[in-house]
């Protein structure tokens, strides 16, 4: 079993489904209100808990009934929450409105995620014992730095989804092992809306990049190497929220079991793409053997 840490958030998103989004200073009536366990570290680590890695998660909820239950989501999937402190005050909290079109809008407020600024006792050790690490930047840089170089340290693989996305540290790149954006992140690291001519000035800062492209898959790009394109398999998207941090989850834990890349971007767009046909984010995202299916009877990489 490949063991992986997740560093990052944890939010409760508050969705209100209406038909139409208020404008400034307008009031609408909605038909729905969900909330629903989110934030991208979390939803990492519950899609690669569920694909069947050892995963530990590092990060903080707050001293609410939003943390109690973004802590209980964790566990249900079989993550180690023992680095989730809970902290005093709130919990993070993602403000969604979307509306009968599928368009959003969001308003995050960190909350406790803003609190997580560096590693605490046991943490290193934790990142230590695992293969891989998964960051992203919804936590302050400080602590991803942090753990970027803690990974380094111990030879452990990083992976890191530059969302949402934001000016890097000069010295963050040199301790990530792989980068994984999507393509509007890309585009807005480099200036280049060309994923390919995006992934190749990456290069320059990144050793290996994966830009996910939505319904159009995934491109890998690595220094001395030609890149490549791997297609998602075609389906009927129903709600495309946490895709990508079903991706990056699928990918950390495939190439943790030492598959080769290909294989493993395949693998991972096939559980992405059950994730897009179900609705919600965590509640979407698919066990081993339904990803090791729809892999088996998809496209071959
Ligand atoms: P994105 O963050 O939109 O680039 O999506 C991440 C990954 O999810 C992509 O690389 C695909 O593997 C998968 N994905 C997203 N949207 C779709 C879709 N409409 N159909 C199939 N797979 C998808």
């Amino acid at each position: 079993m490949t063991a992986i840490t997740v560093l990052g958030s944890a939010n409760m998103d508050l969705v209100a489904y209406v038909p139409k989004a208020p404008r400034l200073g307008e009031t609408v009536t909605g038909r729905e209100f969900r909330t629903v366990p989110g934030g991208k570290g979390a939803n990492q680590a519950v899609a690669a808990a569920r694909l069947g890695a050892r995963v530990a998660m590092i990060g903080a909820v707050g001293a609410d009934a939003f943390g109690v239950r973004l802590r209980s989501a964790l566990t249900a999937a079989g993550v180690d929450t023992c680095g989730l402190r809970t902290v005093e005050g709130a919990s993070g909290t993602a403000h969604i409105t979307v509306d009968d079109e599928g368009g959003n809008s969001i308003i995050v407020i960190p909350g406790a995620n803003g609190l997580v600024t560096g590693l605490e006792s046991g943490d290193e050790e934790r990142i230590a014992a695992s293969g891989t690490l998964l960051l992203q930047l919804e936590v302050p840089l400080s602590a991803v730095a942090a753990a970027a170089r803690a990974a380094r340290a111990h030879g452990v693989r990083t992976v890191l989804t530059p969302a949402p996305v934001q000016p890097l540290p000069p010295d963050l790149p040199d301790a990530v092992d792989l980068l994984v954006p999507n393509e509007h992140e890309a585009a807005a690291l480099t200036g280049l809306t060309d994923p390919r001519q995006a992934a190749a000035a990456l290069l320059e800062r990144f050793p290996e990049v994966v830009v996910t492209l939505g319904a159009a898959g995934a491109l890998h790009a690595a220094r001395g190497q030609e890149p490549y394109t791997v297609p998602a398999p075609r389906v009927r998207a129903v709600d495309t929220t946490a895709a990508g941090d079903t991706f990056a989850g699928a990918l950390a834990v495939a190439l943790g079991e030492g598959r080769p890349m290909r294989e493993a971007m395949a693998w991972a767009a096939a559980a992405a793409a059950l994730s897009v046909q179900r609705p919600g984010a965590q509640d979407a995202m698919p066990g081993r053997a339904d990803a090791d299916a729809a892999f088996a009877g998809g496209p071959q990489p």
